[in-house]
């Protein structure tokens, strides 16, 4: 029992979390898949009626009563085909391909039971566990139950209600039948843990992608973004601000004398410094802000949306909310102070570029003033 459990979790890979998002990530091709394969098997179904002519010529009646048989099939698959090409989510994909298959062996075991006494289990029904291990997209465990469910009904509608011609048929037809299962079973794990390994090899890519992204556009000390993203993202805001004519606001924040801070207390310290410095601008920033450290201790806030008056607002905040940040390193206390230029674009403003300039200067004054000061440009 050990050993077939290591070989069965070996087979299938179990995705754990992500599960779900495989099967949402499959959906559209689960039910591309399904359709068709409900098209093909509803068709064929009533192409077979030619069989029933052959079986039933002498019983019009019967042979009659199949054609109805078989046509109900083929207008509930239809209906089936409908409603799962409208289907958004998982579980009821699930469902209602569980219930179509469900009737599907359903009304091949009825089938069988209308074929003669001496007509027992075919090739041609063997088929249906096989297409369901293949094809079907249903967690393993709602396979079996309609394989094996299928496989049991035949055999006892041979067992019961048919009477073999010679003693090999009853066994032959089971032995079909459990034969099925033995190359289907492993065919339908080795299928199902591919299709997840592939996923899972995707997954692995796009978080990998994801944290060179990561690596490449936020700045490791601070995390904020590096200056090359900042610019990026800026100027594209810049762009749609100006297409839109809506405000748009930045500031430029230097952090005074920090050659003092360094010199006085080590680079080490300098670095701790710079990265509360980033958190708590960070803290004040929404969600659409674009914050990044354009170098050394110089950072910048783009602020969509927003005035040269609401923008100031900011700006003096962070200042003061920086000159009385309690910053103590080895139970010292650091003082650090901020000075901020603030502008707003203009009509003059041809590029982004603009902007960062009169940024720029407007942050000089600020120094010029005494620093520790909010100064608009
Ligand atoms: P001001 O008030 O005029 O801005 O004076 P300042 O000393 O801040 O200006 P300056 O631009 O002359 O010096 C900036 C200093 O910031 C120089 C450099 O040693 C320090 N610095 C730049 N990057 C880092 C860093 O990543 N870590 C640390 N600890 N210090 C840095
Ligand atoms: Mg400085
Ligand atoms: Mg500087």
């Amino acid at each position: 029992m050990g050993a077939f459990r290591t070989l069965f979790n070996t087979l299938i890979l179990h995705l754990g979390d992500s599960e779900d998002e495989y099967r949402r990530e499959h959906l559209s091709l689960d039910k591309a898949q399904s359709i068709l394969t409900a098209i093909v098997v509803a068709l064929a179904m009533i192409i077979m009626a030619i069989v029933d002519y052959a079986l039933f010529e002498k019983n019009a009646n019967l042979f009659r009563w199949m054609i109805w048989f078989r046509g109900a099939y083929g207008v509930f698959t239809v209906a089936v085909v409908l409603i799962l090409r409208r289907t958004r989510d998982v579980a009821t994909f699930d469902r209602i391909v569980f219930i179509w298959s469900l009737i599907t062996a359903v009304f091949l075991v009825i089938l069988n039971l209308t074929r003669s006494p001496d007509h027992l289990t075919t090739p041609f029904d063997i088929l249906f566990p096989f297409a369901v291990y293949l094809l079907s997209p249903l967690k393993f465990e709602d396979n079996l139950v309609l394989t094996v469910g299928f496989s049991l009904g035949m055999i006892a509608v041979d067992s019961f209600y048919k009477v073999p011609t010679s003693p090999a048929a009853l066994p032959t037809a089971i032995y079909w039948q459990v034969l099925v299962h033995l190359l289907g079973l492993p065919s339908s794990l080795l299928l199902q843990s591919y299709r997840r390994k592939t996923f899972k090899a995707y997954l692995d890519q796009k978080d990998a992608h994801e944290m060179a992204n990561y690596l490449i556009n936020i700045d490791g000390l601070t995390k904020c973004m590096t200056r090359l993203y900042f610019m990026e993202m800026a100027e594209k805001e810049f762009l749609r601000t100006r297409r839109y004519q809506l405000p748009l606001s930045l500031l430029m924040l230097d952090l005074d004398h920090f050659k003092r801070v360094n010199d006085t207390y080590g680079h080490q310290i300098g670095d701790l410094v710079l990265q509360r410095f980033a958190a708590v601008a960070l803290e004040q920033k929404r969600a659409q802000d674009i914050f990044g450290r354009l170098g050394g201790e110089e950072f910048a806030l783009l602020l969509p949306n927003t005035s040269l008056k609401n923008a100031r607002f900011v700006a003096e905040r962070i200042q003061q909310m920086w000159e009385f940040a309690p910053l103590t390193v080895d139970s010292k206390a650091v003082h650090s102070t901020v000075s901020i230029g603030v502008v707003e674009v203009e009509p003059s403003d041809n590029s982004f570029d603009d902007l960062l300039h009169r940024a720029d200067e407007a942050m000089y004054k600020a120094k010029r003033q005494g620093r520790n000061r909010v100064e608009a440009g």
